[in-house]
């Protein structure tokens, strides 16, 4: 097996038959001509059920995930590429679950995730129970109580850049006969490859980093197992939740420089963090790159590299973060995280929005900053700056400034 960076660029990337083109073309047709009734070239018959681009990034995600595997789970590795990352958790859990059955969420788990087991899935008979999955009896009472089929971790968790110990929580979820999905999101297949560790499935917005650039929204799936796999090519099918041919296409263009951009996201994230912990307005930093993190250890045996997410709670509250989150000019206020640029968001009034009042809260005083691979100068000079003015307060006052130069 070639190395990652090799796989990211040629895996599912093998130049076009017909004309050579090194970059396989985007095939747009919703349609396959028969070669008389039922004579399929290559299994291509209608663009729901399969597309040649799409199953470029499947063959590649799925190369991503599990080419360091064991040859037989390597192989009976697949990828299933959606239209939203969300897509691919509904597809999956309608995949794995029926009426009656649980699931075990992280406590910190993504709010969309939250609200589709909660708010969808709940209503269709499938029940739910959140635990900190870092606490390992607090995990196997639950999971003795509830008999739930899926455990779902996030690892490192959004917003709080939780970690927990993929292996030991695998051998755990298969003690009680339950399946390990990792949402593997924040840290992409670059940093972690939870299936190596033991999980079962892993789950991926393919909106964020994968993508990288902030122009496409989707979702993948990848499992080694052949009999879950099956269920998922029907529903995948049968629902039709799938990614279009452009939005693959976008997808493969964004992995073929994923290493590169998850070392540099995780070399100016380290440096911010750093300088983070050192601001008087700031009361916390949770960056799993910081010896003082909880995690640190675990990540840096199960992680290469510490991913571009942070998130910080400022001494002066709910009011500080709100006037920092607006006084950024180089982090673009926005959610959705991942790519090249900055980005810096408010979770308590945006992404985790949904899970207010629930056990998944977020702190009101808590900033999430996604950093991009500007010059990392820029980026701390952004930072510091306005800090600054949100400490001071005058910016609810007056308004933001419109001139860049200080
Ligand atoms: C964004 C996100 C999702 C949902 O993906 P969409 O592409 O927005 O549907 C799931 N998990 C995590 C960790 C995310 O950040």
């Amino acid at each position: 097996m070639t190395h990652f960076n090799t796989r990211a660029i040629h895996a599912g990337q093998t130049p076009d038959q017909t004309t050579g083109a090194v970059i396989p073309p985007l095939h747009l047709s919703s349609t396959f001509v028969q070669d008389g009734v039922g004579g399929l070239r290559n299994g291509y018959e209608y663009g729901r059920s399969a597309n040649p681009t799409r199953d470029n990034l499947q063959e590649n995600l799925a190369a991503l995930e599990a080419g360091n595997l064991p040859a037989a789970k390597r192989t009976a590795a697949r990828a299933f590429a959606f239209a939203s990352g969300l897509a691919a958790e509904d597809t999956l859990l309608r995949a794995a679950l029926k009426p009656g059955d649980h699931i075990l969420l992280g406590n910190d788990a993504y709010g969309g995730t939250y609200r589709l087991i909660n708010g969808v899935f709940g209503s269709w008979g499938v029940g739910h129970t959140t635990v900190n999955l870092s606490d390992i009896a607090a995990t196997r009472a639950a999971l003795a109580a509830t008999k739930a089929k899926i455990v779902w971790l996030e690892t490192p968790s959004n917003p709080t850049l939780q970690i927990v110990d993929i292996a030991t929580l695998a051998a755990i979820a298969h003690e009680y006969n339950a399946l390990l999905v990792v949402d593997n999101t924040f840290a992409t297949p670059a940093l972690q490859r939870p299936l190596e560790f033991g999980a079962d499935v892993v789950v991926h917005s393919t909106t964020k980093y994968i993508g990288g650039h902030s122009d496409v929204v989707g979702g993948a799936i990848v499992t080694a197992h052949a009999d879950l796999a099956e269920k998922i090519a029907f529903l995948h099918n049968a629902v039709g939740a799938i990614a279009a041919p452009f939005d693959s296409y976008l997808a493969i263009r964004g992995i073929k420089t994923l290493g590169i951009r998850m070392a540099e996201h995780s070399k100016n994230a380290q440096v911010i963090a750093e300088a983070l912990v050192e601001h008087p307005a700031v009361e916390r930093v949770y960056y799993p790159g910081l010896t003082s993190h909880p995690g640190h250890e675990i990540a840096a045996e199960q992680m290469s590299g510490f991913g571009g997410m942070i998130s910080v709670q400022l001494t002066g509250g709910a009011v500080a973060a709100r006037d920092f989150v607006s006084a950024t000019r180089i982090f673009t206020l926005a959610e959705s995280l991942g790519g090249v640029e900055s980005l810096i968001s408010y979770p308590h009034a945006m992404t985790h929005a949904s899970v207010v009042g629930t056990p998944l809260a977020v702190p009101d005083n808590l900033v999430r900053l996604s950093v991009g691979i500007e010059d990392v100068n820029d980026l701390l000079a952004d930072l510091n700056a306005a800090l600054t003015r949100g400490r001071t307060g005058w910016l609810t006052k007056t308004g933001p400034v419109s001139t860049i130069a200080e």
